[in-house]
């Protein structure tokens, strides 16, 4: 009797912590199991604003995947998945077609847009290796061109970022970090570099503490970070937003942080959705489908507490892999019982450059130095989970207090 066929789409925190923690227990030996993933490397998007503003090396925040997946236990297949037929319960990749008992969509997410014009075509997006060597090296040229311009335009050196949520202000805090590097490098007056963050929301960091985003709103003016809060973009144009207030800012780099749907292929898949993602059951099982399990940025769960969902993070996602993984063996020895899903979100810590971070762990607030040193505890702890101390050394952060 052939062995039920498990296939995991997206090797990202959803799908490598499942792929990982099957291998773990051996589960190949009551299963074939496929991850596959459009590189044949994983990369951790949450480190992604690092490399975006050129702070960090893309290649400390990415692995080859079979440095931590056992190919042996674990098939891999590098290719990119077009779409799933859940009728005939195969799924289309660029280059084969894959049969699946049990499939697992770790897909991840696209950049929302909510509808604003000139999004795709114009901004810029964290949320890939490729996506962030391109910000970089685009940042970089912008100084460059600076000093060859006959006629000097200020929208060279003027950066916009779209979005005072988490990743923007992340990415604030690198991108202040590094212009300073910068100007020296390129012969610029700091005066003449200009960074805006726009927000639609009242508030930087809607939903924060309010105390930690003003901390933080306030170190980020300190490096010359000009905030626009309650200021919706109509347009995004080739040089540079259009607000709803009827002004325009120039600028040849607009990144565009305003929070992610779920992966389009779930959506074209024909579940139902709300912004691309699927509210899955307690067990992470796909509504009225017994054998497709969704998770990460492609799943929604809802908060018992406020009635809304969670917002989409990689500690939900690892969460949810741990979870999926028990479920999955419970099913490969025929129990019918399955593990729920009971969030527990540890805290949230947001990295502002250098040695600033704010954050909540527990029930207390961290700011600076402090906050930014448990910011690398928890970075180096998803690295233990994947790969035990010699990940922790390889690629971790371990310079707590610089
Ligand atoms: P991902 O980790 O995004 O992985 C998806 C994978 O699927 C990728 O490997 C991708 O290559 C692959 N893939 C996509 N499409 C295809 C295809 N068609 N075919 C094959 N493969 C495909 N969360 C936190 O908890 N804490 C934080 O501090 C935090 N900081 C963040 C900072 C930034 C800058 C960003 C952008 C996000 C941050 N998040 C944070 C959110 C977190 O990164 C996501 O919630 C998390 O990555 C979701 O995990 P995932 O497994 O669903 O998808």
């Amino acid at each position: 009797e052939r062995k039920p066929r498990i296939v995991i789409l997206g090797a990202g925190y959803g799908g490598m912590v499942t792929a990982s923690r099957l291998q773990k227990a051996n589960a190949h030996r009551n299963a074939e199991i496929t991850l596959v993933n459009k590189h044949n490397y994983h990369y951790q998007t949450t480190w992604l604003h690092e490399p975006a503003a050129g702070t960090l090396h893309h290649d400390r925040t990415r692995m080859l995947i079979d440095s931590v997946i056992d190919t042996n236990k674990i098939n891999f297949i590098k290719d990119d998945v077009t779409s799933i037929d859940r009728e005939q319960k195969k799924v289309q990749l660029a280059n084969r077609e894959l049969e699946y008992d049990y499939l697992v969509i770790g897909l991840g997410s696209i950049p929302e847009t909510f509808g604003i014009p000139g999004v795709y075509e114009h901004a810029f997006s964290i949320r890939s290796v490729n996506s962030v060597r391109l910000i970089r090296e685009h940042i970089e040229y912008m100084f460059a061109n600076y000093n060859n311009e006959e006629e000097k335009t200020e929208d060279y050196l003027t950066f916009v970022v779209a979005g005072a949520g988490f990743t923007g202000m992340e990415f604030l805090g690198e991108l202040t970090e590094r212009i300073p590097a910068l100007c020296q490098e390129y012969d610029i007056d700091r005066e003449k570099v200009k960074v805006y963050s726009i927000e639609a929301a009242p508030t930087a960091l809607p939903g924060f503490d309010d105390e930690l985003v003003e901390y933080g709103v306030s170190l980020l003016e300190s490096r010359g970070v000009e905030f626009k809060i309650s200021t919706p973009i109509k347009e995004v144009r080739e040089d540079g937003v259009l607000l709803d207030n009827g002004e325009e800012i120039k600028s040849q780099t607009v990144v565009w942080t305003t929070g992610v749907r779920g992966n389009p292929i779930v959506e074209e898949a024909g579940f139902e959705t709300m912004r691309g993602r699927v509210k899955v059951e307690d067990d992470l099982r796909a509504p009225g489908h017994d054998d497709v399990f969704i998770i990460g940025d492609c799943a929604l769960i809802i908060n018992e507490e406020t009635n809304r969902p969670y917002p989409p993070t990689a500690q939900i996602a690892i969460q949810q892999a741990n979870v999926l993984a028990e479920n999955l063996q419970a099913i490969l020895s025929g129990k019918d019982e399955l593990k729920s899903l009971e969030p527990d979100i540890k805290g949230t810590v947001a990295s502002l450059g250098g040695k600033e971070a704010i954050g909540v762990v527990g029930s207390k607030k961290l700011f600076g130095t402090q906050a930014s040193a448990m910011k690398k505890v928890i970075d180096n702890r998803y690295l233990y989970i994947l790969g035990g101390v010699p990940l922790v050394f390889k690629k971790g952060k371990l310079n707590f207090f610089s």
